[in-house]
């Protein structure tokens, strides 16, 4: 065969395994999700007799639609999905806080020097109301804001802080430490920028074991707000269980699944996508395998990533009329 031949045939077949990788990228993925999980038998104990009243809400400062089919692999549609960049304000009897901080007003400027690529992937979004302007549409100052608790250190997570300056940042002593090794300098030392020099309080998660997850942190002792473990999406991320005398008991997941799908079904996001963003593949999807179980073994939990619009807005719907019931 003439080497134009050769280079025909050649040029095919790479071309036909590039098609072929690209359509696979879109397909299921199905997860092994018989794995046991009660594999923690110790657990703290849920004295719901000391559960007080928590006011919970949303504070959603940005927003990018994405087609479901990349935030949900193995969904073929391409509806637009919202992705939200939130924080939540938590005002429990013993202390006002936020987990996560969403985004601060001056977000496009500390994203001004990133890469084209960063800022049209990643760092692509709509600035809705920044965390200035919600907490002064609560009359709020950010003195009158205890701590905040990152549930990892993604920028995304930390773009609330410099609208906080001063008040008390609280983290995973493992995210700290994995931070350290890279991703505070990442894109021109952005992380670290935005950090911005607040305080900072490392915690460790030397609690029991809590509701099928390793270990745990008891944030005031009484059992009400209780934080565990959801490593791979970074190492040290950290999920907040909400447990209250009224309302429902609620679950903030950070990034351990974007949306709700990615634990019911249970799927990761697009395998491109999963990959940008994921630091440990197995032990994130182990993550996401551990969320399917509780949530389909806790229906009257509110599981919510931190990304999850549609989930954040039903919540908001819900604890509004709750609250308007409780008036009434
Ligand atoms: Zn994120």
């Amino acid at each position: 065969m003439k080497l134009r031949n050769w280079l025909t045939l050649g040029g095919f077949t790479l071309g036909s395994i590039g098609v072929a990788s690209a359509i696979n990228s879109f397909l299921p993925h199905p997860f092994v999700t018989d794995q046991l999980f009660e594999r923690a038998s110790e657990s703290a104990s849920l004295a719901k007799e000391d559960w007080p009243d928590i006011d919970i809400t949303f504070l959603r400062c940005g927003s990018v639609a994405v087609p479901e089919c990349i935030a949900v692999r193995g969904s073929f549609s391409l509806t637009a999905r919202t992705i939200a960049y939130s924080a939540v304000l938590i005002k429990h009897p013993r202390g006002t806080f936020l987990y996560d901080s969403g985004l601060c007003a001056d977000t496009p400027l500390f994203l001004m020097d990133q890469s084209f690529l960063f800022s049209n992937t990643l760092g692509r979004f709509n600035m809705e109301r920044p965390l200035c302007q919600h907490l002064e549409h609560l009359h709020m100052e950010p003195k009158d804001l205890d701590f905040v608790l990152l549930s990892h250190l993604h920028w995304d997570h930390v773009s609330g802080i410099p609208d906080l300056p001063g008040v008390l940042l609280q983290v995973n002593q493992v995210e700290y430490d994995f931070a350290t090794q890279g991703l505070l300098e990442k894109n021109q030392g952005l992380v670290r920028r935005l950090l911005s020099n607040n305080p900072m309080q490392l915690l460790d998660f030397a609690g029991p074991a809590y509701e099928g997850f390793r270990c745990s942190h008891d944030v005031f002792g009484d059992g009400s707000i209780i934080l565990v473990p959801l490593p791979g999406h970074t190492p040290g991320q950290m999920g907040m269980f909400i447990n209250r005398a009224h309302g429902p008991r609620v679950f903030l997941v950070g990034d351990a699944a974007w949306l709700s799908d990615n634990y019911t079904v249970p799927t990761t996001m697009h395998p491109v996508l999963w990959s940008m963003v994921t630091s440990d593949d197995a032990t994130a999807r182990q993550t996401l395998i551990d969320l399917h179980h509780f949530a389909r073994q806790h229906p009257e939990v509110a599981v919510i990533g931190m990304h999850d619009a549609r989930m954040q807005e039903a919540f908001m719907t819900a604890e509004q009329k709750r609250l308007n019931a409780q008036i009434v």
